[in-house]
């Protein structure tokens, strides 16, 4: 256990933040002892930006809160049980709790909460690093109290309890999944005892809401690195309670056939490649949540084929169709469902249009079903190519270049399809003394296909001349035509 240590040396930080002096300011002159805590501390040794304040009163925090509240004319949010009240104030979020005491009964998520002193506040939290208080009154502004040497910790990367591991955790096993939201999102260790304690009572996540576990997965995801976060959690037997379909991609299998031993990758493994791979290039958490997802039906379509290997055939369909029930089973909000399915079900068809031939009607009815996510599904596809063998990475990725660029010159060619001849119809009827009539538009046409195919530049004269050159040949061809229809 990390022990009180009262001998540290006492460090003082520099608070510049207005919000939070002014805090300090209204302490003083209401009478309370108050600190800022947690996040704010951490992320001050770590040099982070944030926009929300937690703050610990000892004696009435509600009270100084709503005072707060009033003087600014407006609302506090209470939360009575927890003595806690939630100031929106000039953009920021500012959040009161009275020092407190927490006891837990076991297989009961709700502790039961008392007044406490500064240490007994400390001591509740989940780890050393957000253990960490500043004082904001005058007399010992920016005075760190820090009992479990947090300090050291955060120059070590290291998340450790300020209890023994596993009372921190059986009092609240969210706090669990916090461990390994730090660590991805700090990118720091989760010392071992705390590693162990996990490992071992990983299954009490399932007493956590899933609203809350929500909360910590997207934070997960939106780390730099969120695959090394869902590593732990698969390490630590969390991934079943908090991702059970993705848990099961994990393991290799082998089948003995002719010749050798057929291995399939590790499912898991290749889907954290992609989505490290991914998160280099965007911050889109849903793009990300797509490469997590892309091969969740891997495991249930998964065939070996004698003489050739294993095969999936049908998983971005089976996939997709899997979506709804994932994002009912982690409660996430359904507006990104159809976009989420449409990567997962496309995700093979680029590189099968390669194999196919880039004609530019493969290529149109690519961009159509892809609408608005076509930039994604090829970052998507990019990110796929996890394959180690350098000389095949670079084939795919050319591959990719040359459909992309396929796409970019049909699209172009689309644009240029809704414009008009520079020479007008107008024009064309005056010159070949034409009433408005078929004759006029296949002249018309005749000219934009020149400029389509490149015969001539999108210009006035050139077109003219173009015109004026080959007209009677139109003529004579467009009668030609009429005639052989009606035969
Ligand atoms: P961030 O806001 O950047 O996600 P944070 O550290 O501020 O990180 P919060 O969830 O806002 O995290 O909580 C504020 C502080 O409250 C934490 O620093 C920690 O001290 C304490 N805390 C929050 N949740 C728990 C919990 N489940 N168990 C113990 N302490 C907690
Ligand atoms: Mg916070």
């Amino acid at each position: 256990m990390n022990k009180p240590d009262t001998n540290i040396e006492l460090d003082k930080i520099e608070i510049n933040e207005d919000i939070v002096r002014y805090i300090g300011k209204l302490a003083d002159d209401l009478g309370y002892r108050v600190y800022i805590v947690g996040g704010y501390v951490r992320d001050y040794y770590l040099k982070r930006q944030r926009e929300d304040f937690d703050f610990t009163v000892i004696g009435d925090s509600i009270a100084f809160a709503e005072k707060i509240a009033e003087l600014n004319r407006t609302k506090a949010v209470v939360y009575t049980a927890f003595r806690t009240a939630l100031v929106p104030l000039r953009g920021y979020k500012l959040e009161f709790v009275g020092t407190r005491k927490e006891e837990y009964l076991p297989d009961s998520r709700k502790p039961i909460v008392s007044e406490g002193t500064l240490e007994d506040d400390l001591k509740r939290r989940d780890f050393t690093i957000n253990a960490m208080a500043v004082s904001l009154n005058k007399d010992t502004f920016g005075e760190v109290t820090d009992i479990f040497d947090g300090k050291s910790a955060l120059e070590d990367k290291i998340l450790k309890t300020p209890l023994e591991p596993e009372i921190t955790f059986s009092d609240d096993p969210l706090r669990m999944l916090r461990a390994v939201r730090f660590a991805s999102q700090l990118g720091f260790n989760i010392d071992e005892s705390a590693f162990l304690a996990i490992r071992a009572m990983s299954g009490r996540i399932s007493i956590v809401s899933r609203e809350r576990i929500a909360d910590e997965f997207f934070k997960i995801m939106k780390s730099a690195k969120p695959g090394s976060g869902f590593r732990i959690l698969y390490e630590t037997g969390l991934l079943e309670y908090v991702f059970p379909e993705l848990a099961k991609l994990s393991g290799i299998e082998t089948v003995q056939d002719i010749d050798r031993n057929y291995a399939h990758k590790d499912v898991l493994l290749h889907s954290l490649q992609v989505l490290d791979c991914i998160s280099e290039s965007t911050d889109n958490v849903w793009l990300r949540i797509a490469a997590l997802v892309h091969d969740i039906a891997k495991p249930q379509t998964k065939r070996f084929i004698k003489g050739s290997g294993w095969s999936y055939h049908g998983h971005e369909e089976f996939g997709a169709r899997k979506l709804k029930h994932i994002f009912n089973q982690m409660k996430f909000s359904k507006e990104h469902l159809p976009y989420i399915e449409k990567l997962v079900r496309m995700h093979h068809r680029p590189m099968a249009l390669v194999d196919e031939g880039v004609t530019d009607s493969a290529v149109r009815r690519l961009a159509s079903q892809a609408g608005d996510a076509l930039e994604d599904l090829f970052m998507l596809c990019r990110a796929d190519i996890t394959t180690k063998n350098p000389n095949l990475s670079a084939k795919y990725l050319n591959n990719y270049d040359i459909v992309t660029q396929k796409v970019i010159e049909v699209q172009e060619k689309d644009k240029l399809r809704e414009f008009q001849s520079p020479v007008r119809g107008d024009e064309i009827m005056q010159i070949c003394k034409l009433p408005p009539s078929q004759t006029v538009g296949y002249i018309k046409t005749t000219i934009e296909e020149a400029i389509l195919d490149g015969i001539i530049p999108n210009e006035y004269d050139a077109a003219k001349q173009y015109f004026m050159e080959n007209k009677d040949t139109w003529l004579l061809e467009f009668k030609g035509s009429k005639k052989a229809k009606k035969q």
